[in-house]
């Protein structure tokens, strides 16, 4: 929207006439982030002008009490309306506003994507399901479908600017087209997508609840379809799980996950654990580091609990200690990284397909097999190829080899 308004993106903010923050609520630890960062911008505007502007799930959720709690802040946006930006904008270089609405989810908002290479488009907005702790529902609003053909078109754009992935992005894809039948289900538009020939598919995230064993077939069945879930389980025990409101328990996520890598024999199932919720016993936490043993996740993202404003946690006691859930924090990563070392020690020797993202600052090219692992490459290949790579070395959390393939050339590198 700022750039079709004339704006040009700045990285440097000593450079910057115009600085937005667009923050995220989803932890008490990202918005403390946020605030640390806006203190920055606070002392540069001591120097000179600087339009401040912050937005987002953080503004949407604090609305215009951010522009009595910080003086500097000029003006706030919510979680949508970004069509109104470089207006509100202009307006905020005269008065100190804030503008939001409820989240509406404007489905024509122009994107500018990065890399060139994957490209992410959002399928659904906001979430419906009001997990205890989450603060999702309350900044995006219910969950909301995007229509199926804008969705393909979008894919077919990329497709022709020469992006050779899409992340199909949702708080819980399973759940497409659950609010508007006529656009079908996420299989259905799964189908169609890989139906495009986009070389690779991803999606995330999947919800235990809603992942049916059609969306696994489709997986399987289209080439083009990336054998990665992130299917976060949040806990182990079925007591937490229930207190959670997360409408799965642990059988449920342990058959769906088993049916899956029935289907698909190299599906690697990444996940994402909360610690310490109100009530999380040590028994409880057993049963997650039980199941983190038994599903084997290529990766895990934990985090402590943290109550959020408006969510119904909020009105639970908060009752186990910040020490306990680090120690809980650190089970869960020592563990972890060995179950991952283990797993990545097993591709040792085969041959994986590997889309060239990037390459780091020693000239070492990177990118992703079709099961989500980052492999570092030797050897010769464009950004955006698609190579083999024999594995020949491997970590907690890469694996490394030479390429062997690449499609350009059609031959040895
Ligand atoms: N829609 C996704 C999750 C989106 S939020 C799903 O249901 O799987 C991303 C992650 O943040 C969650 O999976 C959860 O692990 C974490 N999270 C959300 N609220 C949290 C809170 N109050 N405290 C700690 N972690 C939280
Ligand atoms: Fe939050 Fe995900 Fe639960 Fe929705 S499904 S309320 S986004 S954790």
């Amino acid at each position: 929207m700022l750039v079709s308004a004339g704006y040009v993106l700045e990285e440097d903010l000593e450079r910057a006439d115009v600085v937005i923050f667009n923050g995220c609520m989803v932890r008490q630890k990202a918005e403390e982030k946020v605030f640390g960062r806006i203190g920055a911008v606070v002392e540069e505007k001591r120097k000179r002008q600087v339009v401040l502007g912050v937005g987002g799930c953080l503004g949407q959720i604090h609305g215009a009490a951010l522009l009595k709690r910080i003086a500097s802040i000029d003006f706030v946006f919510g979680s949508s309306g970004h069509q109104s930006l470089p207006s509100l904008i202009e307006r905020a270089r005269t008065e100190r506003v804030a503008e939001l609405s409820e989240p509406i989810f404007d489905t024509e908002l122009k994107v500018r994507r990065g890399n060139g290479v994957s490209g992410m488009v959002t399928i659904t907005e906001g979430c419906s399901n009001f997990c205890t702790y989450c603060i999702v529902p309350y900044a995006r609003g219910p969950m909301r479908s995007r229509p199926k053909d804008l969705i393909l078109s979008e894919v077919e754009q990329l497709l022709a600017d020469g992006f050779r992935e899409v992340l199909l992005l949702g708080q819980n894809v399973n759940s497409y087209g659950t609010d508007q039948a006529k656009h079908g289900s996420f299989a259905d538009l799964l189908k169609a997508v890989a139906q495009t020939g986009i070389p690779r598919i991803r999606f995330t995230t999947s919800h235990p609840k809603d992942l049916s064993e059609r969306i696994l077939q489709v997986m399987s069945d289209e080439p083009n379809v990336c054998h990665h879930l992130h299917l976060a389980c949040q806990s182990g025990s079925d007591d937490v799980l229930r207190a959670m409101n997360r409408g799965y328990d642990r059988d449920r996520y342990t058959t769906i996950a088993e049916l899956g890598r029935d289907i698909m024999p190299d599906l690697n199932i990444t996940t994402d654990i909360i610690v310490g919720f109100p009530g999380e016993s040590d028994a409880d936490f057993r049963k997650t580091m039980d199941l983190i043993e038994r599903v084997r996740f290529g990766s895990v993202f934990a985090a402590k609990y943290s109550p959020r404003p408006l969510t119904k946690g909020a009105d639970l006691t908060d009752d186990v200690p910040t020490c306990k859930k680090e120690d809980r924090l650190g089970l869960i990563l020592v563990r972890q990284r060995a179950i991952a070392q283990e797993e990545n020690q097993r591709l040792l020797g085969s041959n994986v397909e590997v889309l060239i993202e990037g390459k780091t600052r020693m000239g070492e090219l990177y990118g992703r097999s079709g099961d989500h692992r980052t492999v570092m490459c030797a050897g010769v290949a464009e950004i955006g190829e698609m190579v083999t790579v024999r594995v020949e070395g491997s970590s907690a959390s890469s694996l490394s080899g030479c390429i062997l393939h690449r499609e350009n050339s059609g031959g040895e590198p």
